[in-house]
């Protein structure tokens, strides 16, 4: 039996002399995990479209429920990511964590435009890494169930509160408690009308928004300890990926 799917390469790791085993997120069956026989080799057909973050069309064999590549034509490569060191550590973030929401067996063609839309973001158009970053994680918080109430103070209304609930998702003033005392963040009005932007605004519109750069920072701060908190769930490429940065600040 032959599957033919959309998929983009979430993770590879190198088996017997020349093969791979391939994470992939795809659209009509989310995550798979598939062989690709060969595929180290240098003339190998294959090779372009079952690298790491790229995009293919694939054909896939089944044979009793193991799944190896047939036939793959890479349809985006987002060639700028494997040029910055910095920008594949974070594309390899949002793929690692796409993969930790996807599930077998259950298609989520929004969770794969997600993801392509964040890559695409940071190769093509050059949007600010803590911008696609921030965009991406509380999108994905949505995707996973975990949608925050972005309305009002949960406590007594009021439209413009200064603090995010990590634990609850909700908003609150800084003077209004809701029970017992979870870690809240503090929110300047531009991060909160950002929140509300990436929340509620159209999937292709996701990453079209500015902010200054110390919010954009304090943001990206916060969507990551609201993404954690919620999976409860790290990922060492998210590590790997901040120890660049750190690197960058000391030389
Ligand atoms: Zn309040």
């Amino acid at each position: 039996m032959f599957i033919k799917t959309e998929a983009i390469v979430l993770r590879e790791v190198e088996i017997n002399e020349a093969d791979k085993l391939l994470d992939l997120l795809s659209k009509d069956r989310g995550l798979l995990t598939v062989k690709a026989r060969g595929v180290r080799r240098g003339s190998s057909p294959l090779k372009s479209a079952c690298q790491l973050l790229t995009l293919s069309e694939f054909t896939l064999q089944d044979y009793r429920g193991k799944l190896a590549v047939q036939e793959a034509q890479p349809l985006e490569q987002f060639r700028t990511l494997r040029e910055n060191i910095e920008l594949l550590a974070l594309g390899s973030y949002f793929a690692q964590a796409a993969g930790a929401v996807a599930q077998e067996d259950a298609p989520n063609p929004e969770l794969l435009q997600l993801l392509c839309n964040a890559l695409f973001a940071l190769a093509s158009q050059g949007r600010p890494q803590a911008l696609v970053k921030a965009a991406f994680e509380l999108r994905l918080a949505c995707l996973a169930g975990f949608k925050p109430d972005l309305s009002a103070c949960a406590v007594c209304g009021a439209e413009a509160p200064d603090r995010f609930d990590l634990s609850r998702g909700t908003l609150s003033c800084a003077a209004c408690r809701e029970g017992e005392n979870g870690i809240r963040l503090p929110l300047t009005p531009g991060m909160l009308m950002a929140m509300r932007y990436v929340v509620w605004c159209e999937p292709k519109r996701l990453f079209s928004f500015r902010l200054e750069e110390e919010s954009l920072l304090a943001l990206s701060a916060l969507t990551e300890a609201y993404l954690m908190t919620q999976l409860e769930h790290s990922f060492y490429t998210l590590d790997f990926y901040k120890s660049l940065l750190h690197y960058g600040e000391t030389i």
